[in-house]
């Protein structure tokens, strides 16, 4: 109700800290306001109490002529909305009382420029004048006076501005400045209610995800003046270094000054320790005050102050921003000195922070990056893209995949330059320090495969022209990159730089790998924090954590991140690049012969690849997906092919093989692949393709029980949008285990394994009860349960229309990244419980993007799944965040 700051100045006021005297007008009175359209009854009583009680305990009268109580009025709602409402100080000035101000000052100057400051203040957030008509008017007089700045007008100066501005706001306004304290400070007080409604504040609500009907309160405090000589002065303070959480004083300080000086910059700020020679007695009540403060409220405070000759005063206090690395450290200290638990220790770390920390970055953007590259080659901003996998990468600039992988073998750095990627660039990613392309959203190709990696990736840089057969691109103003030339990308910001700017690795990413321990760390250092908060976490979370994993690679680090099984492997992952012919034989089969003897080529492959996957994951659940491409990602472009075709009947020589292909590409092609011949349709309509997989799986389990291991595969059913589908799919694997069972001689219970399906179509999802009778678990496909649930295009809407949709307020974040809770969330919500009915005991996890995404693993939490599993990289963000959700 009183909103965040007044609710602060309330707490201060009541710890006995020198606050000046003040009230604040309630949410409630606002709203009632935003309602009528008029104040409501009663507040005009209300505030002629509180005003009375202010001017008896400040021993004079709102605008007094000969010593005028003056007032601040500023906005403060429950929620940090920074900017977007309005502020008016130095309520209580009139023709009248100036004078009176400038006697008991005993500063003429200043008093006409605190009226000068209060008209302007005034005009423009009470009468709506255009704030810019009173700057010209100010630089006019400067210009008049030849004056470099505000300080060198003088008293005459002000005087004369003063009656400038007065004939500005009657003219503008149609209205004269109200004189009656009283009326402006009514005026002022109905101008911050109605800026709730102002259309910055309501764009930032929506996008926030803020409630419109919260309302703002209104505080309303005597003002005091930094700015009375040198005796007085402004600053600002930190109970603890907010970039590394360290206790000790920091901020800054500048005398003779009020709060706007400082944020104009017109003089510099001093350190805070130079108060303690300046004003010993304020700093040491100031360094009291502070430790109050962190005692009250449990955490790092900042603060600004006044002191008005030789009194300190205190403005406004709330628990402060801090960097990730602040938060980790804070935390851990905070519950070293027995200020908190380790439950709320954990409450104030998030996982977005843990994520930030995990990526090498570069040495400061602005600063230390454009120095200590100064020395060697300049480095240079040159294009911005999409932020669409963080991190630091420097590298050649190549411009196809086999390049990529030549160079990456003899050892250089390289990132990959596309226009956009497809899945035959994969090696060169793999290879690659970072991608960039051109064109594509955040759930391009591009950037789903790269988080997946965990590799940097800048997409869609429009201003780039890509230029793959001359292997150069060229960036805005004339910059020309070939291949060879180095260039950096960020990942986390989205710039682009040519030149090779420096990057710092990430020692929480060291110690998750085991290569750096927390005993190794400074006392109070961030592994050491990062430590204590994942152990908490471990220990309280009740959701596992599996890793969306294709290579035995992927789920060692998996294991080494703290991964409890595999949650998805892809295994159309397993036929990119080199071995995509394979795929594209088998689709392309005419006789029975020919799919027979494509799908025995693919068998020994898969189990082999199986066998290394289980290996690494032994004892640990591993859920291995049935092939699910979208069919155009095995087959050749169709524009491509008919041009070849085409190219080579001109020329006569045309073959009947590519003519053949040309045919069954046609046939194949479809309008809508995503919505296409994929996943269990797919398995339905090539006869023993997903028998041929099964049949690997089983027998790679065989081979790893002969070999003593511990195999626990699961076979998961993709795109499942009726009980139909999966009932055919489920028989084809109980038989296919009983074949391999007597082929082995092993055990058949041995080698019967759970059957199960994602959830990922409305369909699914709404006939949960009838699937769960055919299905021994769900696996939540929340990437296309989106796609489908909004008919979203995956591929293509972050480029074409979600900056748009972004800008509008429409959601604050693309639904492909947070789960949206209100629509795909409740069919999740639905499918588990009916699920469930139907089957108790149904295993539920998730394997979308979202099962890595820290607000969407609170909901999964909520919801009651068994895990959530999502790209290795992330599951130490999926692991503090299932912690945080349960404590
Ligand atoms: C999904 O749809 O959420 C999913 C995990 O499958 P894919 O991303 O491979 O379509
Ligand atoms: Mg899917």
């Amino acid at each position: 109700m009183l909103g965040g700051k007044g609710a602060n100045l309330a707490e201060m006021t009541n710890l006995g800290l020198p606050v000046p005297p003040g009230f604040t007008i309630t949410t409630e009175a606002c709203r009632a306001f935003l309602e009528a359209g008029r104040e409501p009854a009663g507040l005009r009583a209300e505030v002629d109490a509180h005003l009375a009680d202010l001017e008896r305990e400040m021993g004079r009268t709102l605008g007094q002529p000969d010593d005028p109580l003056l007032v601040s009025v500023r906005s403060g709602a429950a929620f940090s909305m920074p900017g977007m409402m309005d502020t008016v100080l130095n309520i209580g000035l009139s023709d009248a009382s100036v004078a009176g101000l400038a006697a008991q000052a005993g500063d003429e100057r200043f008093a006409w420029d605190s009226y000068r400051r209060l008209i302007q203040m005034f005009g423009k957030t009470v009468l709506h004048v255009d704030g810019e008509l009173f700057e010209e008017r100010l630089e006019a007089a400067k210009r008049a006076k030849g004056a470099a700045s505000d300080l060198d007008l003088d008293t005459a100066d002000l005087r004369t501005l003063v009656a400038v501005y007065k004939d500005l706001v009657a003219k503008e306004a149609g209205e004269d400045f109200p004189q009656d304290p009283r009326v402006q400070l009514d005026l002022a007080v109905r101008a911050v209610f109605s800026s709730w409604h102002g259309d910055r504040a309501r764009l930032y609500r929506r996008q926030e995800r803020i409630p419109d009907d919260l309302g703002t309160a209104v505080n309303i405090v005597a003002m005091v003046f930094g700015n009375l000589g040198p005796d007085s002065g402004t600053g600002v303070a930190f109970t603890r270094d907010p970039a590394t959480g360290k206790q000790g004083v920091y901020g800054d300080y500048l005398a003779n000054a009020q709060g706007e000086d400082v944020v104009a910059g017109i003089r510099n700020t001093v350190p805070l320790a130079e108060l303690e020679r300046l004003d010993k007695a304020s700093y040491d009540h100031l360094l009291r005050i502070m430790a109050t403060l962190e005692a009250h409220y449990r955490d790092l405070c900042d603060i600004e102050f006044t002191i008005e000759r030789g009194t300190l005063w205190m403005l406004q206090t709330r628990v402060g921003k801090r960097t990730a690395e602040a938060a980790f450290r804070i935390a851990a200290q905070l519950v070293d000195q027995g200020l908190i638990g380790e439950d709320e220790a954990l409450r104030r770390v998030t996982g977005a922070q843990l994520a930030q920390l995990m990526f090498p970055r570069f040495a400061d953007d602005t600063g230390e990056a454009a120095e200590s590259a100064a020395a060697e080659a300049p480095v240079r901003r040159i294009a911005q893209g999409i932020a669409a996998s963080p991190g630091a990468a420097v590298g050649r600039a190549v411009f196809d995949q086999e390049t990529a992988v030549r160079w990456a073998e003899r050892g250089d750095r390289v990132i990959l330059v596309r226009r956009e990627t497809n899945p035959d660039d994969l090696a060169g990613m793999v290879a690659a320090e970072g991608i960039l392309t051109s064109r594509g959203g955040k759930t391009s190709h591009a950037a789903v495969v790269a988080r997946g990696m965990g590799k940097t990736c800048v997409c869609g840089a429009e201003a780039l022209t890509v230029d793959p057969v001359q292997r150069r691109f060229t960036a805005p103003g004339g910059v020309e990159v070939a291949e060879g030339d180095l260039i950096s990308v960020d990942g986390t910001s989205g710039h682009v730089y040519l030149g090779e700017a420096p990057v710092v690795p990430s020692p929480v990413v060291d110690y998750f790998e085991g290569h750096r321990s927390a005993a190794d760390d400074e006392p109070d250092g961030l592994v050491g924090a990062v430590h204590r908060m994942m152990a908490h976490a471990d220990r309280s979370r009740r959701l596992l954590v599996r890793a969306n994993a294709d290579t035995a690679e992927d789920a060692a680090r998996a294991r080494r991140f703290g991964a409890q099984g595999i949650g998805l492997l892809r295994t159309e992952h397993m036929f990119l690049g080199e071995r995509r012919k394979y795929v594209e034989r088998l689709v392309l089969a005419d006789s029975d012969d020919g799919r027979a003897a494509a799908l025995e080529s693919l068998l020994p492959l898969q189990r082999r690849d199986f066998a290394g996957i289980l290996a690494a994951m032994d004892g640990l659940p591993v859920t291995i997906r049935l092939l699910d491409p979208p069919l155009h990602e095995f087959l050749p472009d169709l524009t491509e092919l008919s041009v070849r075709v085409a190219l080579a009947e001109a020329r006569g020589d045309d073959r009947a093989e590519d003519r053949t292909l040309l045919a069954a590409v046609r046939r194949l092609h479809e309008q809508n692949p995503m919505l296409g011949l994929r996943g269990v349709r797919l398995g339905l309509v090539i006869p023993g393709l997903f028998a041929m997989q099964i049949r690997a799986v089983a027998e790679a389990a065989a081979e790893r029980l002969r070999e003593g291991g511990m195999p626990h595969p699961e076979i998961m059913v993709p795109l499942v949008g009726g009980v139909q589908e999966l009932e055919i799919i489920r028989d084809e694997a109980q038989q296919v285990f009983a074949a391999v069972a007597a082929e082995t001689g092993l055990d058949a219970a041995l080698l019967s394994f759970p059957v199960g399906t994602m959830i990922e179509l409305p369909r699914a999802a709404l006939t949960a009860g009838q699937i769960a009778e055919a299905a021994e678990f769900f696996s939540f496909g929340t990437n296309d349960l989106t796609q489908t649930t909004w008919g979203f295009s995956r591929d293509d809407v972050e480029a074409s229309f979600f900056t748009a949709y972004l800008a509008a307020g429409i959601f604050g974040v693309s639904p492909f990244e947070t789960l949206d809770r209100d629509g795909v969330g409740r069919l999740v919500a639905l499918a588990a419980e009916e699920g469930r009915a139907a089957r108790p005991g149904l295993g539920l996890g998730v394997c979308g993007e979202h099962g890595g995404d820290p607000e969407s693993v609170r909901f999964f939490h909520e919801t009651g799944l068994d895990y959530v599993s999502c790209s290795p990289f992330r599951l130490p963000v999926a692991r503090l965040e299932a912690g945080r959700a349960a404590v």
